[in-house]
């Protein structure tokens, strides 16, 4: 089997062997541009490693091929004595993870070589550093040794001479150096800093395997949602040098502004400098403006390879470069990482410069992205102090005062204060406290955190995992950065980005909802240029996505004013409205009423009462939505949420009757509660249920239905209500409430004298109702997925009960990897919904199904119905664009 792969071997497709690193500079190898030769070892042998223990056993032979062919071709041998070849060995994934695992440079410097080294660049100082950079890279990622010692060691050697930076250090001094970072080698581990170049190489390649599995690699990967079990490949490069004095250097760059996806190069050099140095900060880089002033050559030379490589990949790209001595080498390329902004962007510039069609463009934007845009956002002309910057965990811009605690933050939440939480981390204690906070900030913790997880059910903005901020509760003071604040202070969280600023920061509503709202022109009207090509590329991305996707999408509202917004963000109908709300307010009493009559009269004359309010509701939203279909969903929730808490009620009769003012309708109002009282609400007398049991409840909502739409009709509007029925569990219930409906209907027809065609059907939020769909299609002319409960009845847990209680270390163990209510549970509730489909639509063909959970606005789970074959998807009005473009792009 074939485990090492020279550069000219591979390509860019082949990210799975090789690895993306691999994979790429293969790509750049056979396009002839000027990359250090060498190999990559597959990811198939680090598999084996993984897994066996150990590397498998042709590895050592072809790696000794693979090391002789680069010695022949570059003409130098690995840790010669004379003239060197020198290598790195390098971590590379299939997907990047950036700073997770090993690279290790300057492999093949022992003793003996470091003085050919000295002999072939004529750079004593320069070989030295070289030398003691691997000593320390080695010590520190092969043999374990803690970093800080050799930190130590080069602060001791700085002072010892006086001197502030490496640079000023001498040959000499790094000769001392290196005798100092062997010394620690062998005090700390045992061993001897090993002096064989060959064994260097495969104890380096050995431990980028090992890399694979540190702490922190699973950790990112988890947040990811990368496989664990893909391992990485090494690449094993010949070593250039930009610390080879003033004119080498070393540097990144991109062929687009990844931040705002402005056109044009972008990038950071430093001259004299090795690897990671430009972005670790230690010195200040310069711009590619400045880089071409100083280099003209290699600049010129570095744009057009940065256009050849982004024709070629028609993409972004992003790129590590270095300059030894006058000539450019390239490290490293990929298809780089971009804000939401500059996808929209990048993806319609290249449309427009005819390297990609609009498909690839929408391919290469994600509703997530969208859904980020359509967030409000701190002014961007605003000034603006960083405190510190954490995890991008819960979108949004929130600004309110610090508290640390959750009781304070309940009680100035409830004197009318914004406030953001401060904690450490959370837990299930905080939770009244985060509903409370406007924003939340943790200085630990990622993205599956307590934190993070709540934060993201409840939509609120949050930054997790700010690890520089110190959070003293006690003391109710944080700091950062030397930067204390108290509680009190005013701060603002970026959700978006995971900054976190000093002070109140203005926020301004989104361009893109503007647009969505407003239209193009008058959103256009109010930003600056870059802003207004997000707009249009949003837009134009958006118009493709309608242009080519087979699903509808509807919205979930419940009233007129909403039903308006989501027309203006698309919506192609209403998919649930629920009617719950239209019982609440001045109309609890008569419902009320309905709830206490004990007899049939008293109960018909209260319904009656509410048949022409309800009708009214109707008519408003039939108008909002004329020419759209709307479905209507029967009353769901059991009827103790229309009466008083229980609690209050029974201490309130308690107190009359001591004072001895009791009030009888007090104390029928108390024996309903208490008779209406469930252990399981959820699992209660609801849906469907209630209108088997409570007579004339569905009928008061199916007559308003029906007069209000026969009243649209002859207001010449053009209605199209369905009625849905919640909760059914059988087809029996679904008959028995059809039978009455269908006589409503006919009666409705016959005295306001217009022909109604009002669709009847369900819900499918119970396991059963999805396994005799067959059935249940019987009598429903629609079926429309529950996903919310739907997904609690599958699981037996109910999302209120369990989301804060241990959804986080369900995460964290990896039960989920994403929490069911906010993506749906494809290979379970996702198998229900696919059997519910194909069964309900084999009885009834044609069946139209769609979803009304909120997973109809998750893209992913946008995919799975796509692929399931509903018809549409319904979804909150804000999340209908996402679910537009989502659907559109489930086509390519
Ligand atoms: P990462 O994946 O973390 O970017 P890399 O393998 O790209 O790790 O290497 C870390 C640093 O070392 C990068 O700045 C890279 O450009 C530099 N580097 C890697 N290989 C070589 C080499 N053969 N010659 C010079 N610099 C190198
Ligand atoms: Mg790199
Ligand atoms: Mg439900």
């Amino acid at each position: 089997k074939k485990l090492v792969y020279h550069f000219s071997e591979g390509d860019k497709d082949q990210k799975d062997l090789l690895g993306g690193k691999g994979a790429n500079l293969a790509e750049m190898t056979r396009l002839g541009l000027p990359v250090p030769p060498g190999f990559t070892i597959t990811t198939d042998a680090c598999r084996h490693y993984l897994e066996q223990g150990r590397e498998p056993d042709q590895l050592r032979v072809q790696v000794t091929m693979a090391l002789r062919r680069l010695e022949d071709e570059v003409g130098r041998r690995l840790g010669d004595p004379v003239d060197p070849l020198l290598v790195s060995v390098r971590s590379g994934a299939k997907y990047s993870m950036p700073g997770m695992m090993e690279t290790v440079l300057n492999v093949g410097l022992n003793d003996r070589s470091v003085l050919g080294l000295v002999e072939a660049s004529g750079d004593e100082r320069f070989a030295w550093d070289s030398y003691r950079r691997l000593i320390q890279m080695f010590g520190k990622t092969v043999m374990g040794v803690d970093g800080e010692a050799f930190g130590k060691a080069l602060d001791g050697a700085k002072a010892h001479k006086g001197v502030e930076t490496d640079v000023e250090l001498g040959a000499r001094d790094l000769q001392d150096l290196v005798d100092e970072f062997k010394q620690i080698i062998a005090n700390h581990t045992g061993h001897e800093f090993p002096q064989d170049p060959r064994r260097q190489l495969d104890l380096a390649t050995r431990s980028v395997f090992d890399s694979w599995n540190t702490d922190r690699a699973k950790v990112y990967r988890r947040r990811e949602r990368i496989p664990h079990d893909l391992g990485t490949a090494v690449n094993v490069c010949t070593m250039v040098f930009g610390n080879l004095g003033s004119t080498s250097g070393t540097g990144v760059c991109f062929t687009r502004d990844p931040a705002t996806g402005k056109p044009g190069v972008y990038g950071d050099y430093l001259s004299n400098a090795q690897g990671e140095d430009v972005v670790s900060g230690i010195r200040n880089t310069l711009s590619l403006d400045d880089f071409a002033e100083l280099d003209p050559d290699s600049y010129q030379q570095l744009t057009r390879i940065m256009r050849r490589l982004e024709t070629h990949y028609r993409d972004l790209c992003d790129i590590e470069f270095t300059v030894e001595r006058g000539k450019l080498w390239m490290l490293q390329t990929r298809v780089g990482k971009r804000t939401a902004a500059a996808a929209f962007r990048i993806a319609t510039q290249l449309v427009d410069e005819h390297l990609i069609t609009l498909d690839e463009a929408l391919e290469r934007v994600t509703g997530a992205q969208l859904a980020q845009l359509m967030f409000p956002q701190f002014d961007a002309a605003a000034e603006r102090e960083l405190l510190t910057k954490g995890m991008a965990t819960s979108p949004g811009a929130a600004v309110g005062r610090v508290v640390f605690d959750p009781a304070t933050a309940v009680a100035w939440q409830a004197r009318g204060e914004r406030v953001i939480l401060v904690r450490k981390e959370t837990n299930p204690e905080d939770l009244e406290g985060m509903i409370a906070a406007t924003g939340i900030l943790t200085s630990r913790g990622g993205k599956t955190s307590h934190a993070a997880v709540v934060a993201r059910g409840m939509g609120k903005t949050a930054v997790c995992g700010a690890e520089s901020l110190e959070v003293d509760r006690a003391g109710l003071v944080a700091t950062a950065g030397g930067v204390t604040v108290r509680q009190g202070d005013l701060l603002s969280i970026d959700g978006s980005t995971g900054e976190v600023f000093l002070g109140e920061l203005p926020v301004v509503p989104s361009p893109v909802v503007l647009y969505l709202e407003e239209g193009l022109d008058v959103a256009l009207d109010k930003v600056d240029e870059g802003t207004a090509e997000v707009v249009r590329a949003v837009a134009r991305l958006l118009t493709h996505a309608d242009g080519v996707r087979r699903l509808r999408v509807r919205a979930n509202a419940d009233t007129g004013a909403d039903a308006d917004r989501a027309r203006r963000m698309g919506a192609e109908g209403i998919g649930l409205c629920r009617t719950e709300h239209m019982f609440l307010g001045d109309r609890r009493p008569l419902i009320e009423r309905v709830i206490l009559a004990d007899n049939a009269r008293d109960r018909e004359a209260a319904l009656a009462e509410l048949v022409s309010p309800q009708t009214d509701d109707f008519v408003e939203l039939l108008t909002a939505m004329d020419g759209l279909p709307t479905t209507i969903r029967l009353l769901d929730p059991p009827l103790h949420e229309f009466l008083p808490d229980r609690a209050e009620l029974m201490v309130k009769v308690a107190v009359a009757k001591e004072r001895g003012e009791e009030n009888p309708d007090d104390e029928r109002l108390l024996a309903a509660v208490e008779r209406l009282h469930e252990s399981n609400p959820m699992l209660g007398l609801r849906g469907v249920r209630l209108g088997l049991t409570v007579p004339g409840l569905f009928a008061l909502q199916v007559r308003a239905v029906a007069r209000a739409a026969a009243l649209r009709v002859k207001a010449g509007g053009d209605p199209r209500p369905e009625i849905m029925v919640p909760l059914v569990g059988s087809v029996m219930e679904l008959h028995l409430v059809r039978d009455e409906a269908d006589a409503i209907l006919a009666e409705v027809r016959d005295s306001e004298g217009v022909d109604l065609q009002i669709p009847i059907g369900t819900m499918v939020e119970l396991p059963r109702a999805a396994l005799t769909a067959f059935r249940v299609a019987e009598a429903a002319e629609f079926f429309s997925f529950g996903t919310n409960d739907l997904t609690q009845t599958t699981w037996g847990f109910s999302r209120d009960d369990v989301e804060a209680a241990f959804f986080a270390a369900y995460l964290d163990k990896g039960v989920f990897t994403v929490s069911p209510f906010e993506s749906l549970d494809v290979d379970g509730v996702g198998r229900l919904v696919d059997v519910a489909t194909r069964e309900g639509r084999s009885t009834r063909p044609g069946l139209k199904v769609g979803v009304c959970g909120e997973h109809g606005g998750d893209p992913e789970s946008i995919h799975f119905f796509h692929r399931t074959g509903l018809d549409y998807v319904s979804c909150s009005p804000f999340r209908v664009p996402v679910a537009r473009l989502e659907a559109g792009r489930a086509m390519l």
